[in-house]
């Protein structure tokens, strides 16, 4: 037996049909960017995801920075973010020239702990950028509360949190923008790369529409831009996937309920951690192993038995080789909760796709596992 780690080839065998029919489509109508797929699947996003616009860029990594650009934060300025995040995160504010201050994550949730970020204020903070790490929302009450006390922007970096909220808030009603990624390997995929930027802000919309296009929004005029932009073809693909997201995300729920069931009572390992009150779309289901230093030995145990469990991320951002720019970050506190989480995470598999008899597979070595090692 195995248990995959991705159901990329399985999702599409599911609805091969309506993203066949919309690739064609757009393949007809022989407009390819920025043509009628991508305002036809921007429309779509407005309607579910509920806020006012919906831009449709290049990646993940870009809308975050480009979500900055538009709010004129960029040399000078400083971003706070947690480092145990995927490394885009903070890329995309170096990428915009902002100098990343990193705070610790929550000890349970491992997304930003808001209690943390005040100390990080100073007189050139600009911007918050809380992670939906996992699926798991940041705690965004208590975010948009600092932010709002300070003057601060903030920007969701929502790439494995799509169709995720708190029972009191969705996600862009409590921040300026919501960046995601449609990478395949996210809860939505394309397949290539693809991204979204979500936000209520007309001028943040209207930047971010001239930024993502040379800065062109009309033929022949130009002012400063870069060229980011979802192409038709992946918006096709995107709309087709779109119309299945909710139920998808329910499978993810039921899956990882299974797991944790089936994983109850384990004595070396740590279960991830569902906030009451939030919908957790489970984009990962990262357990941790009590022992950091025995990891490395459950990844490997699970892959050699079949399971082709990964690691999210097991070098935090800061530890990274970097480069000349990508030095410019500060550390403010301790980041001993990050730390943890990158030394001791183990992600199973989880997909809508997987079968209940994989996952009962991979919690049977995991208890496997667990047994010989408490
Ligand atoms: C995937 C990811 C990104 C970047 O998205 P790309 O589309 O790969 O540029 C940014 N932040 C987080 C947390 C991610 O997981």
């Amino acid at each position: 037996m195995q248990t995959p780690f991705y159901g990329h080839v399985r999702q599409y065998e599911k609805i091969k049909k309506e993203i066949d029919d919309n690739i064609n489509e757009v393949l007809m109508s022989g407009q390819y960017v920025l043509g009628p797929m991508l305002k036809r699947f921007e429309g779509e996003l407005v309607k579910y995801f509920g806020t006012k616009h919906a831009i449709g860029v290049g990646n993940g990594t870009d809308a975050i920075w480009l979500a900055l650009m538009a709010m004129d934060i960029g040399p000078g300025d400083e971003v706070i973010t947690h480092p145990n995040t995927f490394f885009a995160t903070a890329e995309a504010a170096w990428i915009a020239g902002c100098k990343v201050v990193f705070v610790d994550c929550d000890e349970k949730t491992r997304c930003i702990d808001p209690a943390k970020i005040e100390a990080a204020i100073t007189p050139k903070t600009k911007a918050i950028i809380p992670v939906h790490l996992y699926g798991q929302c940041a705690d965004m009450p208590a975010i948009a509360k600092i932010a709002k006390k300070h003057n601060l922007k903030v920007i969701e970096d929502n790439a494995q949190g799509i169709d995720g909220r708190g029972d009191t808030f969705k996600q862009g009603e409590l921040s300026d923008a919501v960046a995601t990624s449609f990478i395949i390997q996210k809860n939505l995929g394309c397949f290539g790369d693809g991204g979204a930027l979500f936000t209520n802000d007309d001028k943040i919309n209207e930047r971010v529409r001239k930024l993502r296009s040379h800065g062109s929004v009309k033929r022949d005029h130009h002012s400063y831009g870069f060229n980011s932009r979802l192409d038709d073809l992946q918006a096709g693909v995107l709309s087709a996937k779109l119309k299945h997201i909710t139920e998808w995300t329910d499978v993810r729920v039921k899956l990882a309920e299974q797991y944790t069931k089936g994983l109850k009572g384990v004595k070396a390992i740590t279960l991830p951690y569902a906030k009451p009150g939030y919908r957790h779309v489970f984009h990962l289901y990262v357990v941790e192993t009590k022992d950091a230093n025995k990891r490395n030995d459950l990844l490997d145990f699970l892959v050699a038995g079949g399971v082709d469990a990964k690691t999210h991320y097991s070098i935090a951002i800061h530890k990274q080789e970097g480069f000349p720019w990508g030095k410019e970050y500060k550390i403010v506190g301790s980041i001993a909760n990050a730390e943890k989480n990158a030394a001791s995470c183990v992600s199973l598999p989880v997909f809508p796709e997987l079968t209940a008899e994989e996952v009962d597979y991979s919690i049977k070595k995991v208890l496997e596992w667990d047994r010989k090692n408490s």
